[in-house]
């Protein structure tokens, strides 16, 4: 499943090539994975887009108002979420079609805005401004811009499992099943850990370990589980990074004993028994 750092290198490549480019024409497969699809045909063609950037998961495409549409709040946002298996690609429209390709647009350069989906657990809808003000009051700050102080408030101030809190994008956005356990294992802190028993120092340690690892994520355009690609369809390289995540019977790269796998808040936890040490029961 992509997170943050897919997201963001997605983004990244998008913003390359989208700004000032207005869609011509669409082209629908299956639709279910669309909020009413007729709409979306209606009215993207004929926008220029103006900005790509993410919002936690979500990509957002703004979109400049139609021409003779002198509208003031005209503002609409072209907004995917990648679910398991999207990808976007965009290029020359004589390349192959690979199979799932759901969504074709038609810019203005010649070139060809692509959605791919095979198990299409993706979501893309035309949304307004309130839209996406809502999805960011709904969400914690994004993990790669939280300050120190908003961290340990969020962290600081609930019962519940570290990993939870990580997973669960009120306390801070962005963050997966990956790179919860690769940062938690960077910090030393057992996945199964209260948030409000952690120090300050660990805290911000798992703070840290949390953006540099996102952001390295970034720089290698991701990691590459299951058939994630860039928007150039380049396969990522963080995977190769992994201390934890998925390494279960392998040797920890600190002190050499076996990584073990739990279930945290429902969901698989990779973690070293020594440097994570398990929090203590109380009596
Ligand atoms: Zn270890």
């Amino acid at each position: 499943m992509p997170e943050l750092p897919e997201v963001e290198t997605v983004v990244r490549g998008l913003r390359a090539v989208l700004p000032g480019r207005q869609i011509l024409s669409i082209r629908l497969g299956k639709t279910d994975f669309i909020d009413e699809p007729i709409l979306l045909a209606e009215l993207l063609p004929g926008h220029r887009v103006a900005d790509v950037s993410r919002c936690g998961k979500f990509i957002s495409i703004e979109l400049t108002p139609r021409e003779p549409e002198p509208s003031a709040d005209a503002r609409q946002y072209l907004v995917i979420h990648l679910g398991m298996t999207g990808r976007i690609t965009t290029g020359n429209p004589s390349e192959p079609v690979p199979a799932h390709t759901h969504v074709f647009l038609a810019l203005d350069d010649g070139n060809e805005f692509r959605y791919t989906d095979t198990r299409r657990f993706g979501q893309m809808r035309l949304a307004s401004q309130s839209w996406i003000d809502d999805l960011r009051a709904r969400w914690g700050e994004d993990a790669l811009e939280i300050n120190a102080a908003n961290f340990a408030r969020k962290i600081g101030s609930r019962a519940a499992r570290i990993k939870a809190l990580l997973l669960g994008q009120h306390a801070v956005s962005g963050i997966g099943n990956i790179y919860a356990d690769e940062s938690l294992w960077r910090a030393k802190i057992h996945p199964a850990r209260l948030g409000n028993r952690l120090s300050a120092r660990e805290a911000e340690t798992l703070r840290k370990a949390l953006q540099d690892i996102l952001k390295k994520a970034i720089v290698m355009r991701g990691s590459s589980i299951s058939d994630f690609l860039d928007a150039d369809g380049e396969p990522g390289e963080y995977q190769r990074r992994h201390r934890a995540y998925g390494r279960e019977g392998e040797r920890c790269y600190r002190c050499r004993t076996l990584i073990r796998r739990i279930i945290v808040a429902g969901r698989s936890s990779y973690f070293c028994p020594k440097c994570q040490p398990a929090p203590r029961r109380r009596k």
